[in-house]
């Protein structure tokens, strides 16, 4: 039987990380991380592996030549190793970006407007998989920058844009505390939600809680468009309670004065594990001169993605929405 192309590469990558785990006596992540970053020097760079190990993992790369996949074979194999490696060690906000989602945001980003070298930022990159689907939807030179407090994931993403050719600038750190990032045409986010521990912090933000902690997506959102040029777009994956919430009358004031709103998607509730945690996604354009509010947001309430027939009318409705109110400032 013939075997697919990300199938191939999915083999090496797990086979390679495996062989690798088993030696160095690290997680399945860890080792990816290794393997990943062979694959892309196209040499073996552990140099405590035992003599047999690198002759078993010089067989399974000779196997595949990297640079004969396509950015999305590869990505779309990384995705389903990460996968694996994420069942052994769960961890709710560190869950990866779906590719669906991926791909909508990727067409959002495009229909608002891509201009010639476009700086994006992911403020939560996590293993790069949301950033490098809208790269390779987007196939447009673009400048991208992701942040990640977590080593690990920002070591997935460094290896995941490499393979894929993709020029990320990477900072591991806090995205909350100063960014030290020139402003970008556009940002983009899976965002952590829940509480962010740092109060000290948050207090330098117009959207800290009055009492208690204040919700980590809030406060990235804020960050988000200080770091947007005016007239700058952010799309981000919120909670679809994100307006009701007990701290949205500050999210509220804090989106009249600096943002509009262009958009809210709601995701249909087959995508989540239960309604509590399903998500939409939030257009917002940062204000600036000559940026003026579409007539009315596109709102809308995806079908299920896998339903062919209403998808298609759904893209039409946005068509249309695209048409009357074409982005005026681009
Ligand atoms: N889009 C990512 C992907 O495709 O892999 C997944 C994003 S995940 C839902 C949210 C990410 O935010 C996690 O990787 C988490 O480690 C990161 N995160 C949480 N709090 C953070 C903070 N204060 N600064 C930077 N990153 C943070």
């Amino acid at each position: 039987m013939k075997v697919s192309p990300v199938e191939e590469l999915f083999t090496v990558f797990n086979q390679t990380a495996l062989v690798i785990q088993e030696e160095l006596e690290c997680s399945f992540l860890e080792a990816l991380a290794e393997t990943g970053e062979n694959l892309f020097q196209g040499s073996i760079l552990q140099e405590e592996l035992s003599e047999l190990t690198v002759k078993r993992l010089k067989k399974h790369y000779e196997e595949i030549q990297i640079n004969k996949y396509s950015n999305e074979e590869i990505r779309k194999a990384y995705q389903l190793v990460i996968l694996k490696g994420m069942q052994e060690n769960v961890q709710p906000n560190h869950q990866m970006t779906p590719d669906s989602i991926g791909m909508l945001i990727g067409y959002l980003v495009q229909k608002f407007g891509v201009q010639p070298s476009m700086r994006l930022l992911d403020p939560a990159i996590g293993t790069g998989n949301l950033l490098t689907t809208v790269l390779n939807h987007l196939q447009k030179e673009v400048v991208s920058i992701g942040v990640e407090v977590d080593d690990l994931l920002i070591r997935l993403a460094y290896i995941n844009a490499n393979l894929q050719q993709h020029p990320v600038e990477l900072f591991n750190q806090d995205s909350l505390e100063p960014l030290f990032i020139d402003p970008v045409d556009v940002v983009i986010g899976d965002l952590p939600v829940g509480y962010y521990p740092n109060d000290v912090r948050a207090a330098d933000y117009q959207l800290q809680a009055k009492e208690g902690h204040s919700y980590s997506h809030h406060l990235f959102i804020e960050q988000s468009v200080k770091h947007t040029k005016p007239g700058g777009y952010l799309f981000f994956l919120v909670p679809n309670t994100l307006f009701e919430s007990d701290q949205a009358k500050g999210l509220h004031e804090f989106i009249k004065e600096h943002v509009i709103i262009q958009g809210f998607l709601q995701l249909p509730n087959s995508m989540f594990k239960n309604k509590s945690t399903a998500k939409s996604i939030l257009v917002l354009q940062k204000k600036g001169e000559e940026v003026l509010p579409p007539k009315q947001a596109l709102l809308v309430n995806l079908p299920s993605l896998s339903n062919a027939a209403e998808m298609d009318k759904i893209l039409l409705k946005m068509d249309k929405w695209f048409q009357e109110n074409k982005p005026k400032n681009r």
